[in-house]
């Protein structure tokens, strides 16, 4: 994991396998953002921001229920854990699930170090679900709100004071980002890009990958229009999924060639599926 000191009172935690982590230093308490997916990488990170700002951790938010978000929990037990409804039924399954060998074997095509996560992995319920909007934070600093797009419980957490951005799933920057959920809706997630485009903050943290500013969250926007305009073309035509797969005109996206996962196919295979 690597910390990147975003500015006074944020710190981005990439992660390689999991999720990225997000701590805001408030006036008087730490709130997090994202668990990442191993319990013991996450309890370091909390350790270490407790010790630099001096402060002590108050609550945990969830950006979305998606387990390489949510499985590093257990290292926010004792915190006051946030997220979203429409979030619950993924979570619960999850929480009451028996992580069996063939579980655990078939997450570590997506995720290589599940195995290690499963061993420390400590879940439960978060203690408080918020329908469209709340605030977070002693002096309700951070307002939370669902926008959905990447799945339909998909959140955003908005720092106003630092005019910074997290955005969870919404955004996946170096890699190429996974929209292969039923409840992915393509439409909605432009829609939010370009509002975030509008309000041109001075950083934009990802669920995956480094901070981005406003010319990059450009090129991400215009990737999803190019990809929804050209599939439904393809489809409308009447070629088949295979073909649309293998199709010259996809555009090639915003990532580096050797950043495309084993899961971009698959998230073309749910749009095309998904097209009205
Ligand atoms: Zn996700």
């Amino acid at each position: 994991m690597s910390y990147e000191g975003v500015s006074k009172s944020v710190v981005l935690a990439q992660n390689k396998y999991g999720s990225n982590s997000v701590c805001i230093s408030l006036e008087n308490e730490l709130i997090f953002v994202d668990a990442g997916m191993n319990t013991t990488i996450a309890s370091e990170f909390r350790k270490n921001m407790e010790e630099k700002f001096g402060k002590k951790a108050s609550t945990l938010i969830l950006t979305h229920g998606h387990i390489d978000h949510f499985f590093g929990m257990g290292a926010f037990s004792d915190l006051t854990v946030i997220a979203p409804k429409t979030s619950k039924e993924k979570i619960e399954r999850y929480v009451t699930a028996e992580f069996t060998t063939e579980i655990i074997a078939s997450f570590e095509i997506y995720f290589p170090t599940f195995k290690a996560a499963a061993k420390v992995a400590k879940l439960f319920m978060p203690s408080i679900w918020f329908e469209n909007e709340m605030a977070a934070g002693k002096n309700q600093e951070i307002q939370i709100q669902v926008t959905g797009g990447h799945t339909n419980c998909s959140s955003s957490i908005y720092f106003q004071q630092e005019k910074i951005l997290i955005a969870g799933d919404l955004l996946q920057v170096e890699v190429s980002p996974y929209f292969g959920e039923p409840d992915n809706d393509m439409g909605l997630w432009i829609q939010t890009l370009k509002l975030w485009e509008k309000m041109s903050l001075d950083a934009y943290l990802p669920g995956h990958g480094p901070k981005i500013d406003v010319n990059y969250l450009v090129k991400v926007r215009e990737f999803f229009e190019q990809i929804l305009e050209t599939v439904t073309k393809l489809k409308a035509k009447g070629l088949t999924v295979k073909e649309v797969l293998e199709h010259p005109s996809l555009p090639s996206g915003y990532w580096p060639r050797g950043a495309t996962k084993l899961a971009y196919q698959m998230s073309i295979v749910n749009l095309y599926k998904h097209l009205r």
